[in-house]
C-alpha cells in the first residue's frame, strides 16, 4: 500500500484508519474497498487489486477520480449518497462499473459504515461479480457471510476468540448485547460466561480450533444470564470459523450470532396455532381434509380415520379415494381431478364405506386455497353424512316415478303443470284424449298447447290456484276444446290442486277430470222434460201432486195452488193431507202408509177442504212412477172433483130409495094377488081354463114381481148399507139345503141352462140365511146371464179348511178380464159399454153380495179370464161340517 496525495486526509489519520482496515482487509478475500465517510479511498485488498486491475497505487484520493474513474458511475454515487444521509449499510445493490471504453462489468455491491471508537468512521465496500453468485464454495460462503455481517454492521453479535481456551479478543455491540454486556475482553469463555459451560459450546469451539473446520449452528438454543444475572432463553444462528497466523496455524475462532429468538418463537406459535387448530379440525363434527397443490391428501382430521376406519398410511395421497364404492369410484375421482387441476370448487356425492364396512352416501366438498400471492395452495374440504337424506330422496324419487307411472296409467283424466306460466309437465293418456290431443303437447305452456281456452276462464282459475294455494273444484264446468278440428263443448268435474315442494312453496298444480258430459245432458233433458210435465200438470183440469219415493211433497200443480189458495212452499210445508176430511183422513193415511211399503196403486174418495174451508168430494189416485228395477222414484197423485157426481149419485139413491119404498107395497099386494088367483087356480081345476093360457101367464106374471120385489129390496139394501143400516139375522141353518133349494128355485124360470150341484161336505152354518140366499141367487143369475152361449154351470160345496166352507159357481162364458176383478165388486161397476145393451142390470149385485160377505167375516172372490168363464165363490165359518 502506499501513501495517498490527499490533503484532505491527514497522515496520522490515515495510518490509524489504515491500521484499522488492514485488519479487515487480511480476512476478507473478496474485492474489499475502505473509503472514509467523505469518500476518499483508504485501502484494497490484493483481490480488488487484481479485479479492477490497478495499474497505479492510489490512496487518500477521491473514489470518482480512483483507477481513471473506474467507479464513477451513477448507481455508485448513489449507494455512497444514501451512506452520507445516514443509512448504515446496503446490500446486494447491482451497480456496473467501467472497465474500458466500451466494457461495463456488473458487480453486486455490499456496503456498510463502521463506527469506530477512537477515529472517524469507515465505509466499506465489497464487490462480487455477478456471474460468481451462486458458484460459491459453502466455505466462501461462509466466508462471505461473515465478511457481508461486517460489512453490514448487521444485527450480528460478533467476537473473535484467541487461543484454544477461546479468550475474548474482541466483540462487538451486539455480541456484547446478547451476553448482557459483562466485561468478558482477555477473560476464556468459561470464565466469562460459567453458564455456557454445560451447555456444549465449549466443546464446539474445542473442535473448531482443533480440526479447522468451520461450524454453523442453526436455531441452537443457549441458556444466557441478563445484566441482572437472570436467565434467559435464545435461539442463534450463528458461525465458529477458525481464524489463522500468517503461518497458517490456527490461532483463534471468530464467532458470527445472529439472535433469531424472535422468529424461532414466533414460528414455534405457529407451529403451536397449527397443533392447536388440528385438534380445533379434529374437534369438528364432520369430515375436514386438505389436499396440496398436486391434489394429494395431506390432512385428514380424525373424524375420516374413525369414520372410514382407514390406516392414516393409507389415506395419503390418493389412497382416500379406496374408501369409494366401485360404482362411484370413476365419478367421484374424476370431478376431484378436474376441479383440482382447474381450480375450482368441488363437490361429489358419492357411497364411501364405513368402518363397519358398509357403504353410506356422502357429499364431499372443497373449496381452493391461494397464498397472499395467488398462488394455488391446494383445497380444504369436508366430508358430509348425507345417507339418510340421499335415501329419503331416492325413496321419493321413486315414489314419483312410480305416482308418474300410476298416473299414467289411470284412467281419470291427469295432468300436472308447473310454473306460472302452466307448463305441460304430465298429461296421461285419458287427458289427452279429453284434451283431443297427442303426446307433442308435453312440455308447453297450456295455454300454447290448448290455444281455444283463450276467452275461458281456466286459465285465470289455474293462475289463480298457484297464487292463493287454494284448490278449485269444478262442477259440471262447460269446456269448448277442439277436437279433431272442431269445437265440442263437453262438461267436466275437475279439480285444481296446488302441488307444494317439501318447503311448501307452491311449484305446480295437478289437474284431475272426469267428464260428464253424458250426464250434464240427460239432466238438461230431464229438466226440460221436468218443465214439460209441469206445463201439461197445471193445465190439467185435476189437482195432481208429485213425491219422491218416499212420500215426501216435492211438487203441487196450479190447481192445487188455487184450490188451498197456498203458495206452492206453504203447500209443501203443511202437506196436502192435512186438507182431507176428518173422517176421511186416518183411512186415507192408512192406505197411504201401505202403498209406501208395497208400491201398490191407491184410489179413494176423500173429501178436501177448499180456501173458503168448505170440503169438496175427490177422486183421489195415486200411481208409483218406477226406476227400471222396479224400485219406486216417485209417486204421481191426481185428485179430482167429484162432488157434482157424488151429488147426482145421492140424488139417485134417493129417488131409488123412495121409488122402492113407494113400489114395495104395491108389487107386494100385486104379488099376493097372483099368488092367490093361482091357487084359485088349481083349486078349480086346469083343464076348465085349459083353453085359456091363465096358468103361465099367472106363472109368469108371478115370477117376473119376484124379481122386481128382488130388486127393490137390493135397492133399499144399498140405501141401508151406505146409511149403515144392513141388519143381519143369524140363525143356524144347512147350507147345502139353502144352495139346493136357492138352484130349484131357479130352475124354475131358467129352463135352458143345466145347473148342477156338486157337495163333498154338509156344512151347518150361522148367519143370515135370506142374505146368503141372496148372495147364491145372485152369483147363479150371473153365470146364467153372462154365459149364453154354454149351458153348463157347476156349482160345488167344498171345505176350505176344518172350520170354513167354501162354495164355488163355475160357468164357461165370456169371462171377465183380470183388470176388471176388482172393479166389479164396485158399486154400479158394470164391464164394458156394450154389456149393458147386451145384459141387463144394475152393477149392484157383486157389490151387495161382497158387502154382506164382509159382514160375515167371510171372503169372495173370483176367477176368471176373458173368454174362459168365470168361477165365484165364497167362503164362510161353518158350525160344523159333516162328509
Ligand atoms: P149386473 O150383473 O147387474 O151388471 P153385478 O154386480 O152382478 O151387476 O155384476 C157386475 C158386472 O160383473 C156385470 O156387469 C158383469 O160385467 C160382470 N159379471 C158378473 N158376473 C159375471 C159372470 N159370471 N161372467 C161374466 N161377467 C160377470
Amino acid at each position: 500500500m502506499v501513501e495517498s496525495d490527499t490533503s484532505k486526509l491527514p497522515k496520522e489519520e490515515l495510518a490509524n484508519l489504515k491500521n484499522y482496515a488492514s485488519g479487515l482487509l487480511k480476512t476478507v478475500r473478496e474485492p474489499l474497498l475502505v473509503l472514509t465517510v467523505n469518500q476518499n479511498v483508504v485501502a484494497y485488498n490484493a483481490n480488488f487489486e487484481k479485479k479492477f486491475k490497478i495499474s497505479e497505487k492510489e490512496e487518500g484520493v477521491s473514489v470518482f477520480n480512483f483507477n481513471q474513474k473506474q467507479l464513477d458511475t451513477a448507481e455508485f454515487r448513489e449507494i455512497l449518497k444514501e451512506l452520507q444521509n445516514g443509512e448504515k449499510s446496503i446490500s446486494d445493490r447491482i451497480v456496473a462499473l467501467h472497465f474500458s471504453e466500451n466494457t461495463k462489468k456488473k458487480f453486486s455491491v455490499n456496503a456498510s459504515l463502521l463506527s469506530l471508537p477512537a477515529t472517524n468512521p469507515l465505509i466499506l465496500i465489497n464487490f462480487k461479480r455477478l456471474k460468481s453468485i451462486g458458484r460459491l464454495s459453502r466455505q466462501e460462503k461462509v466466508f462471505n457471510r461473515i465478511v457481508d455481517n461486517i460489512l453490514s454492521n448487521a444485527p450480528a453479535a460478533i467476537c473473535i476468540l484467541r487461543g484454544p481456551e477461546h479468550t475474548f479478543e474482541v466483540a462487538n455491540e451486539n455480541y456484547l448485547k446478547l451476553i448482557g454486556n459483562r466485561n468478558i475482553i482477555g477473560k476464556t469463555v468459561k470464565e466469562a460466561l460459567p453458564e455456557v459451560g454445560n451447555q456444549g459450546f465449549i466443546d464446539l469451539l474445542d473442535t473448531v480450533y482443533s480440526t479447522g473446520e468451520p461450524y454453523i449452528g442453526n436455531e441452537l438454543a443457549i441458556n444466557l444470564q441478563d445484566k441482572k444475572g437472570e436467565f434467559k432463553n435464545s435461539f442463534l444462528n450463528f458461525v465458529y470459523e477458525p481464524t489463522r497466523n500468517k503461518k497458517g496455524k490456527i490461532d483463534g475462532v471468530f464467532v458470527h450470532a445472529i439472535d433469531v429468538t424472535e422468529q424461532v418463537l414466533a414460528r414455534k406459535k405457529i407451529e403451536e396455532n397449527e397443533d392447536r387448530l388440528k385438534e380445533v379440525i379434529d374437534a369438528v363434527p364432520a369430515i375436514i381434509w386438505i389436499t396440496n397443490d398436486q391434489g394429494e391428501s395431506t390432512f385428514l382430521n380424525k373424524n375420516w380415520y374413525s369414520y372410514t376406519g382407514q390406516k392414516v398410511e393409507a389415506a395419503k395421497v390418493f389412497g382416500w379415494l379406496e374408501t369409494i364404492h366401485p360404482e362411484d369410484y370413476d365419478g367421484a375421482k374424476t370431478s376431484f381431478l378436474e376441479a383440482q387441476k382447474e381450480r375450482k370448487p368441488y363437490s361429489s356425492t358419492f357411497r364411501l364405506q364405513s368402518a363397519k364396512g358398509d357403504y353410506r352416501w356422502v357429499m364431499d366438498k372443497g373449496s381452493p386455497r391461494f397464498d397472499a400471492n395467488g398462488e394455488y395452495e391446494g383445497m380444504i374440504g369436508t366430508v358430509i353424512d348425507v345417507h339418510d337424506e340421499k335415501i329419503k330422496e331416492n325413496l321419493v324419487r321413486e315414489k314419483e316415478h312410480r305416482m308418474q307411472g300410476i298416473v299414467k296409467e289411470a284412467t281419470v283424466a291427469t295432468a300436472i303443470y308447473t310454473g306460472i306460466d302452466m307448463n305441460i309437465e304430465l298429461a296421461n293418456d285419458a287427458m289427452l284424449k279429453l284434451w283431443g290431443k297427442d303426446t307433442s303437447v308435453i312440455g308447453k305452456r297450456l295455454a300454447q298447447a290448448l290455444p281455444e281456452l283463450d276467452g275461458q276462464p281456466f286459465l285465470e282459475l289455474l293462475r289463480n290456484v298457484y297464487r292463493t294455494g287454494e284448490t278449485y273444484w269444478g262442477k259440471e264446468d262447460k269446456v269448448d276444446l277442439l277436437i279433431d278440428g272442431e269445437m265440442q263443448t263437453g262438461f267436466y268435474n275437475f279439480t285444481y290442486k296446488p302441488l307444494r315442494d317439501k318447503n311448501g312453496e307452491i311449484y305446480g298444480i295437478l289437474n284431475m277430470a272426469i267428464d260428464v258430459t253424458e250426464s250434464v245432458k240427460s239432466k238438461m233433458l230431464l229438466k226440460e222434460s221436468e218443465f214439460h210435465f209441469r206445463q201439461m200438470a197445471d193445465l190439467m183440469p185435476g189437482m195432481v201432486s208429485k213425491t219422491d219415493a218416499r212420500g215426501n211433497d216435492i211438487y203441487f200443480n196450479k190447481n192445487w195452488l188455487d184450490f188451498t189458495g197456498q203458495a206452492s212452499e206453504n203447500l209443501k210445508k203443511i202437506g196436502w193431507v192435512e186438507f182431507i176430511h176428518p173422517d176421511e183422513k186416518q183411512t186415507y193415511l192408512e192406505a197411504w202408509e201401505n202403498c209406501l211399503d208395497t208400491g201398490c196403486d191407491l184410489e179413494m174418495q176423500l173429501r178436501l177442504k177448499n180456501k173458503e174451508g168448505k170440503y169438496i168430494w175427490h177422486l183421489s189416485r195415486c200411481e208409483a212412477v218406477k226406476e227400471d228395477d222396479g224400485s219406486i222414484k216417485m209417486w204421481i197423485a191426481a185428485n179430482t172433483e167429484i162432488d157434482k157426481i157424488k151429488e147426482e149419485e145421492k140424488r139417485k139413491e134417493e129417488f131409488l130409495k123412495m121409488v122402492s119404498h113407494e113400489l114395495k107395497t104395491p108389487v107386494t099386494s100385486i104379488k099376493g094377488y097372483v099368488q092367490l088367483l093361482l091357487s084359485l087356480l088349481k083349486k078349480q081345476g086346469e083343464a076348465e081354463a085349459s083353453n085359456l093360457p091363465l096358468k103361465p101367464s099367472l106363472e109368469r106374471i108371478n115370477h117376473q114381481v119376484s124379481r122386481l120385489t128382488r130388486l127393490i129390496s137390493e135397492i133399499l139394501d144399498l140405501s141401508r148399507i151406505r146409511e149403515n143400516q144392513l141388519e143381519l139375522k143369524k140363525e143356524e141353518f144347512n147350507l147345502n139345503e139353502l144352495v139346493a133349494e136357492t138352484i130349484q128355485d131357479i130352475n124354475y124360470t131358467n129352463t135352458q141352462h143345466k145347473i148342477d150341484l156338486e157337495s163333498e161336505v154338509q156344512a151347518m152354518v150361522v148367519a143370515d140365511r135370506d142374505r146368503i140366499g141372496q148372495v147364491i141367487i145372485n152369483l147363479i143369475i150371473n153365470a146364467i146371464k153372462y154365459s149364453p152361449g154354454s149351458l153348463n154351470i157347476n156349482v160345488k160345496i167344498v171345505k176350505k179348511a176344518s172350520d170354513k166352507i167354501k162354495v164355488i159357481i163355475k160357468d164357461y162364458g165370456i169371462g171377465i178380464s183380470t183388470e176388471n176383478h176388482k172393479k166389479i165388486f164396485k158399486r154400479f161397476y158394470r164391464v164394458g159399454v156394450k154389456s149393458e145393451e147386451t145384459y141387463s142390470g144394475f152393477g149392484i149385485g157383486l157389490y151387495l153380495a161382497n158387502e154382506i160377505m164382509e159382514r160375515h167375516n167371510g171372503e169372495i172372490e173370483v176367477k176368471s179370464k176373458l173368454g174362459e168363464g168365470s168361477e165365484f165363490s165364497f167362503i164362510l165359518d161353518a158350525a160344523q161340517i159333516t162328509s
